[in-house]
């Protein structure tokens, strides 16, 4: 579905991705993982197309996205929900979630179907339809980001550390929900930095270390991999 081919990516003279290859089949959840600052989200934000690409290339469905806008992706089929919940904090849970689709819907457009599926997934969210996204809790702030994601009925979902700043009663509810979203069928792209939730969830993983994929497996191989469990579990 998503196939990432010597991706390279910089900012000015800085180069955050070096030639980074990777596919996302239909159907599937991968995870990217890698410490701070090894280009996670720079790929991430590539694929949604907020920077610009400085070689390689990048296809969905096996058509080019290199040149196309971020709302032409986001028609395309493919929803960002980005690290640090950057919700709307003046505005209500509910007002979050239509204006996440207002980019591509008529003013006065219904939104219930989609809003009523962002709130069967995360009930939490119903309750506080009316509260301001500013007084949410950092794990409501999180799954407002991902509904939000989820309104624009995406093919393939971007998630950037979802587990970001959450206690870790939090961070496995937050990852208990990914888990659902992905037995829907939904194709899932995840970077975090908590290796032992992301590669609970996905299928596959690839590991990135400053801007270059260094090893890339099934979820199950990485987790027993002695260079992934040195690095990154911890033991
Ligand atoms: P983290 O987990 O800390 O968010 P990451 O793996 O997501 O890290 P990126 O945020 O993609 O990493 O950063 C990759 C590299 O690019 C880093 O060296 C970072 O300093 C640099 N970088 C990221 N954004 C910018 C920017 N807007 N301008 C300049 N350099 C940037």
């Amino acid at each position: 579905m998503l196939g990432c081919s010597d991706l390279t990516v910089a900012y000015g003279d800085i180069v955050a991705l070096h030639g980074v290859t990777l596919q996302v089949r239909a159907g599937e959840t991968v995870a990217l993982i890698g410490a701070n600052g090894a280009g996670k989200t720079t790929l991430l934000q590539t694929i949604s197309g907020l920077n610009k690409v400085r070689g390689g290339h990048i296809s969905f469905d096996g058509s080019p996205l290199d040149s196309l806008s971020c709302e032409r992706r986001v028609r395309l089929g493919i929803a960002h929900a980005p690290e640090g919940r950057r919700i709307f904090p003046g505005l209500t849970v509910e007002e979050n979630l239509v204006l996440a689709t207002s980019p591509w819907r008529p003013p006065g457009g219904r939104y219930g179907d989609e809003i009523a599926q962002v709130f069967e997934l995360f009930p939490r969210l119903k309750e506080r339809r009316r509260q301001l996204g500013w007084s949410l809790s950092g794990g409501e702030q999180q799954m407002l980001a991902i509904g939000r994601a989820l309104m624009a009925r995406p093919r393939l979902l971007l998630l950037d550390e979802p587990s970001l700043g959450l206690a870790p009663r939090l961070a496995e509810e937050v990852y208990e929900r990914v888990g659902r979203i992905r037995r829907s069928g939904l194709t899932i792209l995840v970077v975090e930095q908590n290796t032992v939730l992301a590669l609970a969830v996905a299928d596959r993983g690839y590991v990135l270390e400053t801007g270059r994929v260094v090893l890339e497996g099934a979820a199950a191989e990485l987790k027993r991999d002695p260079r992934v469990r040195e690095a990154y579990l911890g033991r």
